[in-house]
């Protein structure tokens, strides 16, 4: 039976239950739309254009209306899911899209509809739906979006990638950076810790894992650089920053962090480390070549006093009888003599030396006293008075010690010029090492010279600054290059007239253990 056929009752009763569920929608806020597809005419319930803020008033009869309101970029994509629903081969029309508001802006809409007649052929004739404003949960979609795409824009530009690892369920997630740090695809990754170790360079295993034993103690986390092998046999650097997350019985949740590719950063570092030695290299061959005559006269001191103890045992063993204590003494002298010129030889050669040196474990205080035996000469001939000051059981620093040597011995030669200017009858230089804190060590240079001048204070450590005739001003840059090269720092206080001093402060080394 068709709408037709109908009795006027039944036609009645028929428009009034479409009119209660109507009603009875649109007052849950959503809109309802009806569609007569054989004469293209559609009703649209009150809310329905409420919520495109059209009035009663504003006329919507024919299908096209809505079409008109469609955004330009949504409508073919709508179109096509109309057409292919009301073709039969999709089984439920559901889409979302935005439509123009009678303000002249968007909204989002979540526009579902279902087939309620069609003719004896099958065809559809008519259809109804209802419209849900999802504007708010779309524009927080949107944005979630937007932020995600800044997200990995700005990873992508940083390299930098983020990560995390239950190690619970030995599981690790990456973000999709990642995969172009280890330069390998996601299906290629294991996703779990023996996966990972697999990709880092295998001399850096140990620190990996010393570093996540690390992660394992309630102590703040520290940064961490680390080297990976990319599938193509390219050696990439990694800084890998992390936090923990526990659960409330204290156990480990999950390491939250992020790695990024700092290769570029590290190879120029180490391209201006290799200029820097170069240079150290040159300032030193300077340095000794200034000193040289001094530390001539230093040698030549105990080779002297060799010879004449050397004498004096000729003398002694020609005797009737000659006294063996007495021999055996002075023989031990000529070895000390000798053993100190030696030293001083010795000293001198390694300092000239251009190897590729590097880190070792350091006694500072003995390195203070072995620099001592090349400025001796130069204190003596200034008459000017050292004093150590060094403290007891300083703990052993990783530094290149010809580099820190260099540096004392720069600063012990410009106390001694400063020294040398102002008349002062009691020329005192003093070196002392002390703890600064339990992580740094600090070596002072003071002296009681002429000091500095303010104006000269402000550009001090910049290179070519000198007051001496015969200076490069050279120095002091080198110097603060060298220690800054060792992770510490160089500075200084001075009071014009009165003295400057010069502060070493360097990193005791972590026991990773
Ligand atoms: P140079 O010794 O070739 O001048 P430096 O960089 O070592 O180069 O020193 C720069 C300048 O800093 C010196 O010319 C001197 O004026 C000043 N200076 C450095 N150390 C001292 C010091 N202990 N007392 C006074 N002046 C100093």
């Amino acid at each position: 039976m068709t709408i037709s056929q109908l009795t006027a009752k039944q036609q009645k009763a028929l428009e009034d239950s479409e009119y209660l569920w109507k009603q009875a929608i649109d007052g849950t806020g959503d809109g309802v739309y009806d569609w007569n597809l054989q004469t293209n005419d559609i009703y649209y319930s009150p809310r329905w254009k409420a919520m495109l803020g059209y009035n009663e008033e504003d006329i919507f009869t024919e299908f096209n209306s809505w079409v008109k309101l469609m955004h330009p970029d949504y409508l073919q994509a709508k179109t096509e899911t109309l057409q292919a629903y009301l073709a039969g081969s999709i089984p439920e029309y559901e889409v979302e899209f935005p439509l123009l508001t009678k303000q002249g802006d968007y909204l989002w809409i979540l526009s579902r509809g279902t087939i309620v007649s069609r003719d004896e052929l099958g065809q559809p004739l008519r259809m109804i739906g209802t419209h849900v404003d999802i504007s708010l949960r779309k524009n927080m979609e949107l944005k979630l979006k937007e932020d995600r795409d800044i997200l990995a824009l700005s990873q992508n530009i940083a390299n930098l990638g983020n990560w995390s690892y239950a190690p619970r369920t030995d599981t690790i997630v990456w973000s999709d950076q990642m995969y172009v740090i280890y330069g390998i695809n996601k299906a290629d990754f294991g996703h779990n810790l023996g996966a990972l170790m697999t990709l880092l360079h295998p001399d850096d295993h140990l620190l990996q894992r010393k570093w996540l034993k690390q992660l394992a103690q309630p102590l703040p986390v520290k940064d961490h650089l680390v080297r990976i092998l990319r599938p193509d046999g390219n050696l990439r650097y990694l800084k890998v920053y992390a936090t923990v997350e526990y659960t409330a019985d204290g156990q480990i949740l999950r390491i939250i962090g992020c790695s990024q590719d700092v290769t570029e950063s590290i190879l120029s570092e180490q391209k201006d480390l290799v200029h820097l030695d170069q240079l150290a290299h040159i300032t030193r061959l300077g340095l000794m070549g200034e000193m040289a005559t001094g530390i001539a006269h230093e040698v030549n001191q105990p080779l002297t006093a060799a010879t004449n103890y050397a004498s004096a045992l000729k003398i002694l063993t020609t005797v009737a009888e000659p006294d063996l204590e007495k021999i055996t003494k002075i023989a031990s002298l000529v070895a000390e003599q000798t053993l100190r010129a030696g030293k001083i030889i010795h000293r001198m050669k390694a300092f000239c030396q251009n190897q590729n040196t590097s880190s070792t474990s350091t006694d500072i205080n003995t390195l203070i006293k072995e620099c001592l035996l090349l400025c001796n000469s130069d204190l003596k001939k200034h008459n000017i008075t050292l004093n150590l000051a060094l403290a007891d059981a300083l703990p052993m620093l990783l530094v290149d010690a010809i580099k820190i040597e260099q540096v004392l011995i720069n600063l012990i030669r410009n106390s001694t010029e400063a020294l040398t200017i102002n008349d002062n009858p009691t020329k005192t230089i003093t070196l002392s090492s002390l703890m600064l804190d339990e992580n740094q060590l600090q070596i002072q240079v003071r002296d009681n010279g002429s000091g500095i001048e303010q104006a000269l204070q402000e550009k001090l450590f910049m290179p070519f600054v000198t007051t001496k005739t015969e200076g490069m001003g050279m120095g002091l840059s080198i110097c603060r290059s060298l220690i800054v090269a060792h992770r510490g720092t160089l500075t200084f206080d001075s009071q014009p007239g009165l003295g400057t001093c010069f502060y070493i402060t360097l990193p005791i080394p972590e026991n990773l253990e």
